[in-house]
C-alpha cells in the first residue's frame, strides 16, 4: 500500500479493531459474559470444522480482548505490515507467556542487566527451577551480548528492555537482533515505556514485544494488564497465546474494554508527555540540587545519538540523583503535586524511590552494578501543565 493510502498511527489507535456489533452501539458494548451459547450441534459442527468463528469461554477470548489486541498489533505493527497480539491479565502474564512459548528445559535465556524487578526475578529465579538457565550481558554493547551468547549455544531467547527502568539506559535493538538471530536466538523487547508510539521494536528486527499495558498503552491508572506481540503470526498463535489457555492469567471484558478507550488517546497523550517531560528534565538537569539526571533526550545522555535514531520521541520516564537517601526523602517528602506511587505512564506525575521501592528485592550490590543509588528517583512526567509540575518540584528541591 501507498503511503497516500496508508492511515497514520492516530488513526488506526482510534480505528484499528474495534466492534461494530449488531446493536448499532458506535462504542462496542461490554461483553460481560463467562460463556457463549450455540444455537444447536450443527453450530457446534460448523465451528469445530473451522467454518464460523465463535467465542466458546471467556478464557479463552473475549470481543473487548480481541478488538484491543486487533489494535495493539496494528500499532507495533505499523511498519512491518502485519503482527499478532494476545492480550493478558498483567504484564507479568504476558512475559511469562512469552518466555514459556519460547524456552523449554534445557535452553538458556540471556538478558540485560537492568530489568524491571519482577521480570528480573521471574528470569534468574522462577524459570531456572523449570530447567530454564539465564545469565546476563554486562555492559550495552553488541559485542557483550554476542560474547555471552557464544558461552551459551543452547540460549532460545535474549531478554531486553529498552529504555531500562530505572536508569534509562539504552540497548541497540537492530544491532542486538543482528547478533541474537546470527546465534540462533530470538529477541524479546518490553516496550512498555516507549509505546509503539515513540518506539517498534518489530520494525528493528526484535521477534517479539512485550508490554505492561497498566502503564502507558491504558493511560490512566485504571486496570492491570499486559500483552505479547509477534511479527510471526504463527510464533504468537501456536506457542505464546494458548498458554493463556492454560495458565490463565486473562484479563476481564471491562479491563480489556478501559484499555480499549485508553489506546485511543495514546498518541495525542505521548506527544504532550514528550512535550512535558523535555520541560521537566532540562528543569532537573539545570538545578544545583541534583547530582545527575538521566533522560534520552537530554543532549548530555550517553546515548543520545541512539535514542534519537531508534526512537521517535524521548518518552516521558526519567530519573535524577540527589546524592543520598537523606536528599532523597526530604524532597519526596515535600512533593504536594506530584504523587509518591510505584507504577508510571498515568496522566498525573508519578514519583517514586528505586532503591526502596521497585528495586527493593535487589541486594544493595546488585542495585550498586545497575546504577541505583540511595539518591536515585524515578519521575514518570504527567500531563499536567509542565510549569506547574516544575514548580512542584522546585518548592520540593529548594533549601
Ligand atoms: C509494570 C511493568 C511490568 C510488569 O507489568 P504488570 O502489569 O505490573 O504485571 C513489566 N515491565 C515494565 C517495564 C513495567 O514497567
Amino acid at each position: 500500500m501507498g503511503d497516500e493510502l496508508r492511515r497514520r498511527m492516530e488513526t488506526e489507535a482510534i480505528h484499528a479493531g474495534e466492534i461494530h456489533d449488531a446493536s448499532g452501539a458506535h462504542i462496542a458494548p461490554i461483553y460481560q459474559t463467562s460463556t457463549y451459547t450455540f444455537k444447536n450441534m450443527q453450530a457446534i459442527e460448523d465451528w469445530a470444522a473451522g467454518e464460523t468463528e465463535a467465542y466458546i469461554y471467556s478464557r479463552g477470548g473475549n470481543p473487548a480482548r480481541t478488538a484491543l489486541a486487533d489494535k495493539l498489533a496494528t500499532l507495533e505493527g505499523f511498519g512491518i505490515g502485519s503482527a499478532a497480539a494476545e492480550i493478558f491479565g498483567s504484564g507479568m502474564a504476558a512475559i511469562s507467556a512469552a518466555l514459556m512459548g519460547m524456552a523449554r528445559a534445557g535452553d538458556h535465556v540471556v538478558a540485560q542487566q537492568v530489568l524491571y524487578g519482577s521480570a528480573d526475578h521471574l528470569i534468574s529465579e522462577v524459570l531456572p527451577e523449570y530447567g530454564i538457565t539465564s545469565s546476563r550481558f554486562v555492559g550495552l554493547e553488541p559485542e557483550a551480548l554476542d560474547r555471552e551468547l557464544s558461552q551459551h549455544p543452547n540460549t532460545k531467547v535474549v531478554y531486553l528492555e529498552t529504555p531500562a527502568n530505572p536508569t534509562m539506559t539504552l540497548i541497540d535493538i537492530a544491532a542486538s537482533a543482528e547478533v541474537a538471530h546470527a546465534r540462533g536466538a530470538r529477541v524479546v523487547v518490553d516496550n512498555t515505556f516507549a509505546t509503539p508510539l515513540l518506539q517498534r521494536p518489530l520494525e528493528h528486527g526484535a521477534d517479539v514485544v512485550v508490554h505492561s499495558t497498566t502503564k502507558y498503552i491504558n493511560g490512566h491508572g485504571t486496570i492491570i494488564g499486559g500483552a505479547v506481540v509477534a511479527a510471526d503470526t504463527d510464533l504468537l498463535e501456536e506457542s505464546i497465546a494458548p498458554l493463556i489457555r492454560f495458565t490463565g492469567g486473562v484479563p476481564s471484558p471491562f479491563d480489556c474494554w478501559l484499555t480499549n478507550i485508553g489506546l485511543k488517546t495514546l498518541p495525542l497523550r505521548m506527544r504532550q508527555h514528550c512535550v512535558n517531560a523535555a520541560a521537566v528534565a532540562e528543569f532537573l538537569d539545570s538545578h544545583q540540587a541534583v547530582v545527575a539526571t538521566h533522560y534520552p533526550g537530554l543532549a548530555g545522555h550517553p546515548q543520545h545519538a541512539l535514542a534519537a535514531r531508534q526512537m521517535d520521541g524521548f518518552g516521558a520516564m526519567a530519573a535524577f540523583d540527589l546524592g543520598n537517601y537523606e536528599a532523597a526523602t526530604r524532597f519526596l517528602d515535600r512533593i504536594e503535586l506530584c504523587t509518591l506511587a510505584v507504577s508510571l505512564g498515568n496522566i498525573d506525575t508519578l514519583v517514586e524511590h528505586p532503591a526502596s521501592m521497585t528495586h527493593r528485592v535487589l541486594t544493595p550490590e546488585g542495585r550498586a552494578a545497575a546504577g541505583i543509588g540511595d539518591g536515585l528517583i524515578r519521575i514518570s512526567v504527567g500531563l499536567e501543565a509542565a510549569d506547574d509540575i516544575i514548580a512542584d518540584l522546585d518548592q520540593a528541591l529548594s533549601d
